[in-house]
């Protein structure tokens, strides 16, 4: 897992801030909860000491001998509060129990445990009192003056309990909720996530798919009036103003490289009358024939760079009709083949007929032309160049195989750079500029082909062009099927 992806960080901030808010309304609704029910047990006591008071006005009429018997038998009568986990108490001023609820009994609470009042007291007050065993009760206290003019506290109490017991139950539903929220969180920020990243990896897959040969392309512009809109709109107009540059630097190539073809071919045309001129002297014919190499390697350079701006303006496939690679092939080899002799070299052509392919005939020529030619040259005389065309999974293959002087590994992967040599000494000598190879790949790529090398330096090298394969046109004639060209010259 990524930790430092915009998804992750935002997954993780959206889950925890989501945690996190649950938990403190949780939290906050537990204390207001023990707080509210805290208050009502106090309200619901305070309430039962006003009714003592009550009690207590009525019997206070009485004389003080009775006071007490009577005042213990009412509250009894009524509040029961050694049977009902009460607490009741009346206290005169200064200290004398007038009444106090049983300390002993099934659910009793004890006085001694909530101990004495603290004289002078409020007209009103509550208090929370702590008893044995963590429990802990609350405590109203009503002052009130009887008819005689004698002051009393009269307190009534009961025990937190309910009120605990209640708020520990809504803890443990807050905590059992905790796993499912996070869940929750978890998916539906997963979700959230995702559905908002959506344009982006739109944005990036376009993105990707654009390269050198697309500028025309543009990416989707999320319409959603936000940075995701205008950082599309950006790149597009990025885009744009590369696309301004590459096609001008690509005019600017053919228009160079067209300009420069004439004046190449009367210089060459010029040069090759002087060198054959009978009266030349020797060392001005050696001179002249070195200026004759050079404008011919030049040449070679321009019609490189000619082709590579064509095909960069989408003219590698520009005709496209049916044909039969292997007729092709077995053609071109045939052309090529005195090529191979001057060298002393030996062409084999094993070409099937019936591998259909559909693309430009005249660039395909030429990718079988660059790769025969390469080949020729980088294979020492006496060895062998083999063709072959053959038709295998839906495509057609084209493998051009020699005996030469081999590629190094390290080379491979660069083989189909534009000006990329291997060796530029020996490319040099060869009149090579670089460019063949990577016209190769401009026109397989426009045929949706490949084109791959393998090489064993010192042993030779093969190179696979792969074409999409067409079905044979009905009048293809049969007699020309499974037929193999040889040719050998040696
Ligand atoms: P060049 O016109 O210089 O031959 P290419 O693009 O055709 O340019 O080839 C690039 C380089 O690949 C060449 O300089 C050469 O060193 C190497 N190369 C191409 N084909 C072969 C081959 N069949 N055998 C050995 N080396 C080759």
């Amino acid at each position: 897992m990524n930790t430092r992806s915009l998804r992750f960080q935002l997954l993780t901030w959206y889950a925890g801030l989501l945690l996190g808010v649950f938990v403190i309304i949780g939290v906050a609704t537990y204390l207001a909860l023990a707080r509210s029910l805290t208050g009502a047990l106090e309200e619901s006591q305070m309430r039962r000491a006003r009714q003592v008071a009550h009690l207590l006005a009525d019997v206070a009429k009485a004389p003080h001998a009775f006071l007490q018997e009577r005042l213990a038998q009412e509250i009894e009568t009524s509040f029961a509060p050694g049977q009902n986990n009460r607490f009741i108490r009346v206290t005169a001023e200064g200290g004398a129990t007038v009444y106090s609820s049983p300390s002993r009994g099934e659910a009793a609470i004890d006085p001694a445990v909530v101990g004495d009042p603290h004289w002078p007291v409020r007209a009103e007050e509550r208090r929370t009192i702590p008893l044995p065993q963590g429990r802990s009760m609350v405590l109203a206290g009503h002052k009130f003056q009887a008819s005689d003019g004698k002051v009393y506290l009269v307190e009534a109490g009961a025990p937190l309990d309910s009120v605990q017991s209640d708020s520990r139950k809504w803890l443990m539903f807050l905590a059992a909720m905790l796993p499912i929220v996070g869940s929750i969180a978890l998916g539906g920020g997963y979700f959230l996530v995702k559905r908002a990243l959506t344009p982006v990896d739109r944005i990036s897959a376009s993105a990707e798919r654009i390269s050198s040969h697309n500028l025309g392309e543009r990416l989707p512009v999320a319409q959603t009036g936000d940075e995701l809109e205008r950082l599309s709109i950006a790149l597009n107009l990025m885009i744009h103003r590369l696309d301004d540059s590459f096609q001008h630097s690509r005019r600017f190539v053919a228009d160079a490289s067209h300009e420069l073809r004439t004046p190449l071919t009367i210089l060459r045309g010029e040069l090759e009358t002087f060198v054959s001129e009978p009266e030349l002297p020797p060392d001005w014919r050696e001179r002249l024939n070195t200026a004759l190499e050079e404008v011919v390697r030049l040449s070679h350079i321009v019609e490189g760079l000619f082709s590579i701006s064509r095909l960069d303006a989408g003219e590698a496939a520009a005709e496209r009709a049916k044909f039969d690679l292997a007729q092709l092939a077995a053609s071109t080899a045939d052309q090529m083949s005195l090529l191979a002799e001057d060298k002393n070299l030996r062409v084999i052509c094993n070409a099937t007929r019936g591998v259909w392919v559909e693309g430009d005939r005249a660039r395909l020529k030429q990718v079988i032309v660059n790769l025969l030619d390469n080949a020729i040259k980088y294979t020492p005389g006496g060895g062998t160049v083999t063709l072959g065309v053959s038709a295998r999974d839906n495509k057609a293959i084209l493998e051009v195989t020699d005996t030469g002087i081999g590629i190094p590994a390290e080379a491979l992967p660069r083989l189909f750079e534009r000006f990329f040599r291997v060796d530029k000494a020996r490319s040099r000598e060869q009149g090579g500029a670089g460019l063949g190879l990577s016209i190769v790949k401009s026109i397989c790529t426009a045929h949706q082909g490949t084109v791959e090398a393998c090489s064993t330096p010192g042993a030779g090298s093969t190179f696979r062009v792969t074409l999409p394969l067409e079905v044979a046109p009905a009048d293809a004639g049969k007699e020309n099927h499974a037929k193999t060209y040889e040719l050998q010259h040696s």
